[in-house]
């Protein structure tokens, strides 16, 4: 709508709490209305991330910045290609959390091998407490060989260094669940998560 999103432009930010904060009120409205509670969920976008991008592409064709991956990034997300820091993608993505008390998630992308830096964990954590996230997570991936029991974070890893055995078991975090295998992802939820960046 303004040719920017909301990780890189305030005017984006501000229009998206805008129209985030209707979304709310509206909300309540009908929950007073009926006497039913209604609310608002950030969706975390497994089927939809991408169906909607098909049917968009199908009435708006390919817009650069908008249709031209296969996914749309989860509800108020910063772009999951965007490079930031964990800090600001907390600040920007935090306000929306006060708006959607129906679900939201905050996640941070680390590289290296967490089990041996918690001050990492530790820093993150303290992070999405100062601004308020309502529920978050760190994702950094693990694997685990399944011969032997050797475990580290390397990237791509196929053969165990220990033993040789090409049975690795890779655990990542692509939506709300830990997976092993990210075979049974749609195409769409995998193009999102083939693009995701470490946040630095
Ligand atoms: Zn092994």
């Amino acid at each position: 709508l303004v040719g920017k999103h909301h990780g890189e432009s305030e005017e984006a930010q501000a229009l998206g709490l805008r129209i985030v904060s209707h979304m709310r009120s509206r909300a309540n409205e009908f929950s007073e209305k009926y006497q039913h509670n209604f609310s608002v969920l950030a969706t975390p976008a497994e089927g939809l991330s991408g169906k909607f991008t098909k049917a968009d592409r199908k009435s708006f064709g390919v817009l650069p910045g908008i249709t031209d991956k296969i996914y749309y990034t989860n509800s108020n997300h910063v772009p999951v290609y965007y490079h930031c820091s964990p800090r600001h993608k907390a600040k920007v993505e935090a306000p929306y959390h006060e708006l959607t008390r129906g679900g939201h998630i905050f996640y941070v992308e680390i590289d290296g091998d967490a089990t041996h830096n918690p001050e990492a964990i530790s820093d993150i954590v303290d992070l999405m407490d100062k601004y308020n996230i309502g529920y978050g997570s760190v994702n950094h991936d693990r694997n685990r060989c399944m011969t032997c029991g050797y475990e580290d974070a390397q990237e791509n890893l196929d053969e165990c260094p220990k033993c040789g055995s090409h049975d690795i078991d890779k655990l990542q975090r692509i939506t709300g669940y830990l997976v092993g295998t990210t075979d049974r992802w749609n195409n769409a939820k995998l193009a999102e998560l083939n693009d995701r960046i470490v946040h630095k």
